[in-house]
């Protein structure tokens, strides 16, 4: 395992020579072995934070007298979940739901239903927050569902997106990240139920 300490004040002198440098707390690993996988840094947690910071604003703005309620999709979801919600300042409820698990390497297209969504979504605006929308056929799955429960309006915000991977006929109304469709884990997403509580995003390594 690798370490990165990341430089945040430097200081030259006249002859441009770097004489001072603070490093900064956090330690980045360049790459992590998840049981038989090698798996390299990707994105890094200031650059998802900064893209979950601009999702947050267009929320605040869009849904500002709309009282939406966010339904979160557990697990891959959590951690952007709590990120988007500390910077969401509208009146909101949120509200967590489970599905599917997602296993090995390639999406599967076998979805459960969703698991426990106690609140009527009736005449509601609702965000359902996604991790990733990968070929779209759980996104459409989970909207068929909500669709049958009548709310007002079913928007979707998703921390990452693969466009080339997209088989389905889908409006992603926010999207933190577009990503190549690569597999990736950490913030949330796993392999095999690991990598989920890494801070920053890693991808498999050819
Ligand atoms: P889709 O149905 O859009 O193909 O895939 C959606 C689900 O597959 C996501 O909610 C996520 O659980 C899983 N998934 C898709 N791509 C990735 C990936 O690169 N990494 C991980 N860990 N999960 C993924
Ligand atoms: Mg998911």
């Amino acid at each position: 395992m690798q370490l990165s300490k990341k430089p945040f004040f430097f200081l030259w002198n006249e002859r441009g020579k770097l004489y001072f440098c603070i490093f900064q707390n956090t330690t980045i690993m360049k790459s992590v072995t998840i049981k038989d996988k090698e798996f390299g840094i990707f994105i890094e947690s200031k650059e998802i934070e900064r893209s979950i910071e601009q999702v947050s604003q267009k929320i605040n703005a869009d849904l500002k007298d709309q009282n939406p309620i966010f339904v979160a999709i557990l697990n891959g979801a959590f951690m952007f979940a709590a990120e988007l919600m500390k910077r969401v300042s509208i009146p909101c409820e949120i509200t967590f739901v489970r599905l599917a698990s997602y296993r090995g390497t390639s999406s599967t297209e076998n979805v459960k239903e969703v698991l426990g969504l106690n609140e009527s979504i009736e005449g509601r605006t609702i965000v359902i927050v996604e991790d990733i929308v990968d070929t779209g056929n759980t996104m459409a799955a989970l909207l068929k569902q909500f669709e049958a429960m009548n709310p007002k309006e079913i928007r979707i915000a998703s921390l990452l997106f693969k466009p080339e991977a997209l088989k389905k006929d889908i409006k992603l109304d926010y999207v933190a990240l577009e990503i190549p469709s690569d597999f990736i884990v950490g913030y949330g997403l796993d392999y095999d139920g690991y990598g989920r509580n890494l801070n920053d995003i890693y991808k498999l390594k050819s």
